[in-house]
């Protein structure tokens, strides 16, 4: 971590893509960034990330204009989300980049392997080293990550979701928030983001037809590898979490449904529920 890393009083998130599985709505598939000093941190690399070519000549000049490191954070490897790694060499020109993914153990091959084996010729113009000059991957693994040292530094703990299609992990940021995509609803999940002031969480599907009471089994708003959107309200009103973001929306739902989910959580469980949109920047006091 760069030695410009400051203290800061509060972070912003800023919802670079918010879609599961296909751009709609005006959205992009999933991404969100925050910045921490001189450091962008990238939560997932769907279309969002494209974004920040225009961005970084506005919203974002001010932060990007001193930026020393990008770390980008994978939780699987479907293609919504990790499609924009394609394009980071025009993103983030000249910028030294960390990915962190799950590698091995969790997926029994190292996370270069699986991201070289995405991006290569033919489908790639250049190979994965290539098209990232100087990218570093790093397994994440549930022991977690530190970046940086002393105060201004983040604590990252992961916890693998073994029940999606394919393995995902969840990212917590010191008690900032927590990052949880790509999974059912789990009782694990709980306790992983108990604490944290914000919890973006996947709600794939309306589950709302499904509630009973506070008391509903998780296991009710599971929707295959997915969460209803009960069954992210549940995970945060018993983690305690005060502010919840829905995130990775259905394509195929309507834009009212998406928003009247988080209404309904909110009206139902007494939580602070919203729709992740897209640019709707998301600010967390610390
Ligand atoms: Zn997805
Ligand atoms: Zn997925």
């Amino acid at each position: 971590m760069s030695e410009n890393l400051k203290i800061t009083s509060k972070i912003t998130i800023y919802p670079l893509g918010s879609m599961g599985w296909i751009p709609g709505f005006g959205m992009e598939t999933i991404c969100y960034c925050f910045f921490h000093g001189d450091e962008i941190f990238i939560l997932d690399a769907g279309t969002g990330i494209s974004r920040l070519l225009e961005l970084r000549e506005s919203l974002f000049s001010r932060q990007m204009s001193k930026l020393k490191r990008a770390h980008i954070f994978l939780s699987h490897y479907h293609f919504d989300h990790c499609l924009g790694l394609f394009w980071l060499r025009a993103l983030l020109p000249g910028i030294p980049v960390t990915i962190y993914a799950p590698g091995q153990p969790i997926y029994g091959e190292p996370a270069h392997e699986i991201l070289g084996d995405l991006f290569k010729r033919p489908y790639s113009p250049k190979d994965f080293d290539e098209l990232i000059p100087g990218v570093s991957v790093i397994n994440v693994d549930t022991s977690g990550i530190t970046i940086g040292t002393g105060e201004g530094s983040i604590d990252i703990k992961v916890k693998l979701n073994p029940e999606h299609s394919d393995p995902t992990v969840s990212y917590r940021f010191n008690d900032w928030f927590a990052y949880v995509t790509d999974t059912p609803p789990e009782e694990e999940t709980i306790r992983f983001v108990r604490g944290v002031n914000v919890l973006l969480h996947e709600a794939y599907f309306d589950s709302s037809d499904l509630f009973t009471d506070a008391d509903d089994d998780l296991e009710t708003h599971v929707g295959g590898p997915h969460t209803g959107s009960f069954g992210a309200g549940l995970v945060a009103l018993r983690a305690g979490v005060e502010r919840l973001y829905l995130i990775h929306h259905n394509p195929e739902s309507t834009l009212e449904i998406i928003e009247n989910s988080a209404r309904l959580v909110t009206s139902e469980l007494g939580i602070d529920c919203r729709s992740s949109k897209d640019l709707e920047e998301i600010e967390i006091d610390l």
